[in-house]
This record gives structure tokens, C-alpha cells and sequence, in this order.
């Protein structure tokens, strides 16, 4: 066998040309959105006050396995892809496991997270169609950023609504995205009727993700040539991303490997799902298939404790309702959470594959085996993770020594979504020992399922 080099890089020309459409493939067809208003599956003229045109043909697009990717979108991934493959030599040592360990590096841009795979298609889109300004929210602010870039590099106007706690905790996050040219506005604001609402039912509120999405929302259906975008959740951000994966297996394929394992963090889906996108499609069409581990916090559970129902997108109820695992769209982690993906519900395309036993297993994890494993991995491999990140090292380190004691030598890929330089509060709060765990009783989950709607 050809010796494995630390990183496994593709040319340029290898990028792949079209995103992969899992929708097309799913035996199962993924239960539509419906309207908020009339509970009627939506229609693209529904979604085009809200999100661009062609934006929304990729969401509705049950039918189309490859969708080309545009050249001006291809160009810009140009800069800082194809991302590389990176043999975990270094963790594997430090593990002694027999097993074969590899990660999808996605945090070599500045966003620092592979948010940047989507914002910069809807950008696209959006300029394409003669639209002057995008709203979005951000929670950590990875998408934010990437947004902001995107937006910078096409010369579209940005507001972006900052989960509130997360523009207190991170100044700089804030900084970068107005250097990119955005507009940040801690969320809940009084620029918006929901935001207010949420201010005089509770002013000292820290925000949250699904409220900020409904100010987004609020401000794109009230102001021209504008519209709103998401960087994760949908099914055409489950498109775009669909480049990890097929990235992926192609560096793979050229050492003849292919994985028993594939890992990543899962809070809206989108990075899991890129990564998972290419395997996943041998395992609809009934070929050998790795097992598929997605990791969430055990403070947002929404795989392993949610439910599979109809539910908003959003706190204020604006958007249109999705099938998915869900905690219920009021649903808050408890505040002494620290590693991000905290929203409440997740990709309906990811939910059904769950659901149909496509993905072989959810898996939550505590924060603070989370940080223990982002520890051992930047000591070791160098590079500083995303907490969000971390979930799936940690699942990745707990297979390993898995391996260890059987004496398996399986080969593992996980998905490193980004790096962790601007959560260095949670860092020290992890380094100081003061970090804490929190797994939610069944009635705290219970709050959150009360406002699930019953149709
Ligand atoms: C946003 C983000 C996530 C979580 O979002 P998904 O849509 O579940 O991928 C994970 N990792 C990083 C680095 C992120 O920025």
C-alpha cells in the first residue's frame, strides 16, 4: 500500500464542479415545509419574499442529483480550497490505537469554520438576482463571518443579528465582520417588532439563536431588494456543503481507503451532513457504507432527547414549519453552556435520515469531555478546535481507544468544522476548572416540547 502522508491534498482542478443533492437519492422523501400562515407545503413564490429565487429552487429540489456549481462560486473556492485531509498520525500515537484516524480540515480560511462553503453561494445568488442587502443572525459568529466575506467580496450591504451574549463574549468577532463591511446588532434589538417584544417580556434577556432569526427574518420581509439567508439547517446549505464530502472521498479513493467510521459535530447539520454527503450516497443506493456517528452536546440534545415533528424554525414563530428532531423552538441551553451548537432543532434531511436508521447513530457528549479531547488535540496535532468541533474529536478519541482494546484497526474520519481561536473564554473557563456540566431533566425538555405546535 502507498505510504499515507500526513495531508492528503487535491489539485485545484479536483475541486469537485457540482454540489450532490441527497434529497434526489432518499428513498424516503423528506416531508415538505408547510406555511406558517396556511400549513400548505411551501412553494417557491412563498419562500421569494424571504429568501432569493434560486435559493429557494435549491431548497424545494427533490429531483436533481448534481447541481453545477456556478463559476464565480467555483473561483472563490478556489482561494482556500480544496480543504485537506489530514492524517492523525500524532493522535493516534498519543492514543497507541491501531486505528487509522483522519480529519476533513475545514478552518483554513478566516471565517475559521466551513460556514464559508454556503455564504459564499448565496452571495452569489443574491448579487445575481439584483438584491442589495441580506440579513442573517449569527450565535458564535462563524457565520457571521463568513457571510460578511462573502457579502465584502460581491459588494452586497449586511446586517447581521448578533445573539446578544455571544457580541458581549466575543468584541472581536464582532470587529472582524465590520471590517468585512457588515452591520452587527446585538439580538434581541428594539430595531425589530419581535426583538422589542422579547426586550419588554424580559430586558435583561441574553438572546437567542431563534430569536435572532426572527428579527432577520422581520427586517428582510419589510425592507426592498432585500432578503434573508441562513448558514445552516436548510436543505440547499446541506447542498453546498455536500464539498466536504465529495472532497473527502475523493482524497481517500487515491490511497484506495475507504472508512468504517465517519464522525462529525452536528448542531443545525450542515457540516455533518457535507461530510457525511458522498458516503451517504453508497448507502442509499444499498452499497457498503461507513457507520455514521453524529455529536451533540448533552445540553442541546436534539437528536438524542428531541422529537421528530413538525416545529418553527424560529422563537417568534415567522418562519415556515420543517419535520425534524426538534426541543421545541423556546428551548435555551442552560447558560453555563460553552460550546456552541445550541439550536433547537436540526436538518430535516439529517432528521430523516436518522429517523429511517441512515445515520447509524446520534451520540451526546459533556462539555467537559469536550474540552478535555480539545486539550489533547491541539497539544498533539497542533491546530486549536472549534469546541463545536471538539464534540466530534471526542467521539473520534472515545472510537479510537475503542479500537485500542479490540485490537481494530478501523480507519476514522471526522470533520474538524473550524478553529477555536475567538472561544477562548470558554477555554479558560475549562483551563481554570470551572467549567460545569449540565444535562437537562426531562422536565426542562418538557418546557421546550409544550410549544411545539399540534397540527
Ligand atoms: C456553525 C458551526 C458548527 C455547527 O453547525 P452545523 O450546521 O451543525 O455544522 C460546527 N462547527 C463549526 C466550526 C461551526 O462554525
Amino acid at each position: 500500500m502507498k505510504k499515507i502522508p500526513y495531508k492528503i491534498y487535491l489539485d485545484e482542478k479536483e475541486i469537485p464542479k457540482q454540489w450532490y443533492n441527497l434529497r434526489a437519492d432518499m428513498t424516503q422523501d423528506h416531508s415538505p415545509m408547510l406555511h406558517p400562515g396556511t400549513l400548505k407545503p411551501v412553494t417557491v413564490t412563498d419562500l421569494e419574499p424571504i429568501f432569493c429565487k434560486e435559493l429557494a429552487l435549491q431548497e424545494l429540489n427533490n429531483t436533481d442529483r448534481f447541481i453545477d456549481i456556478p463559476g464565480p462560486i467555483y473561483d472563490f473556492y478556489k482561494m482556500y480550497r480544496p480543504s485537506p485531509l489530514i492524517r492523525a498520525y500524532f493522535l493516534e500515537r498519543e492514543l497507541q490505537t491501531p486505528a487509522k484516524i483522519f480529519y476533513k480540515f475545514e478552518g483554513n480560511n478566516t471565517s475559521g469554520s466551513h460556514k464559508l462553503n454556503s455564504a459564499i453561494a448565496q452571495a452569489y445568488y443574491a448579487k445575481e438576482q439584483g438584491i442589495k442587502m441580506l440579513t442573517t443572525e449569527t450565535g458564535a459568529g462563524q457565520w457571521g463571518t463568513a457571510l460578511s466575506m462573502a457579502c465584502g467580496f460581491f459588494g452586497l450591504d449586511l446586517t447581521v443579528y448578533m445573539v446578544k451574549i455571544s457580541a458581549q463574549q466575543k468584541p472581536y468577532r464582532k470587529a472582524i465582520m465590520e471590517t468585512y463591511g457588515a452591520k452587527v446588532i446585538a439580538s434581541p434589538s428594539d430595531t425589530t417588532q419581535i426583538g422589542r417584544r422579547m426586550l419588554s417580556d424580559n430586558p435583561d434577556s441574553g438572546g437567542s439563536l431563534g430569536t435572532a432569526i426572527s428579527e432577520a427574518v422581520e427586517v428582510a420581509a419589510g425592507t426592498p431588494d432585500t432578503r434573508y439567508v441562513l448558514g445552516s439547517v436548510l436543505n440547499m446549505v446541506l447542498l453546498h456543503q455536500s464539498i466536504i464530502g465529495l472532497e473527502t472521498k475523493t482524497a481517500l479513493e487515491k490511497y484506495d481507503i475507504y472508512p468504517d467510521i465517519v464522525i462529525g459535530c452536528a448542531g443545525g447539520g450542515s457540516n455533518f451532513g457535507g461530510l457525511i454527503s458522498a458516503y451517504m450516497h453508497d448507502k442509499l443506493h444499498g452499497k457498503q457504507a461507513p457507520y455514521f456517528i453524529a455529536v451533540e452536546p448533552v445540553s442541546c440534545p436534539t437528536l438524542t432527547r428531541g422529537k421528530f415533528c413538525y416545529d418553527f424554525c424560529d422563537t417568534g414563530k415567522v418562519t415556515p414549519l420543517a419535520k425534524m428532531y426538534t426541543l421545541g423552538s423556546s428551548f435555551i441551553p442552560s447558560g453555563n453552556h460553552a460550546g456552541g451548537l445550541r439550536y433547537h432543532g436540526m436538518s430535516p434531511i439529517l432528521s430523516q435520515l436518522y429517523h429511517d436508521g441512515y445515520i447509524d447513530e446520534a451520540r451526546s457528549v459533556e462539555q467537559t469531555g469536550v474540552f478535555a479531547a480539545a486539550k489533547l488535540f491541539a497539544r498533539v496535532e497542533g491546530l486549536l478546535p472549534a469546541p463545536e468541533s471538539s464534540h466530534a474529536i471526542r467521539a473520534a478519541i472515545d472510537e479510537a481507544l475503542k479500537c485500542k482494546e479490540t485490537g481494530e484497526e478501523k480507519t476514522i474520519v471526522f470533520g474538524l468544522s473550524g478553529t477555536g481561536y475567538f472561544d477562548m473564554g470558554a477555554y479558560i473557563m475549562y483551563n481554570s476548572g470551572s467549567m460545569t456540566d449540565n444535562l437537562p431533566s426531562d422536565e426542562e425538555l418538557g418546557k421546550g416540547f409544550s410549544g411545539i405546535p399540534v397540527l
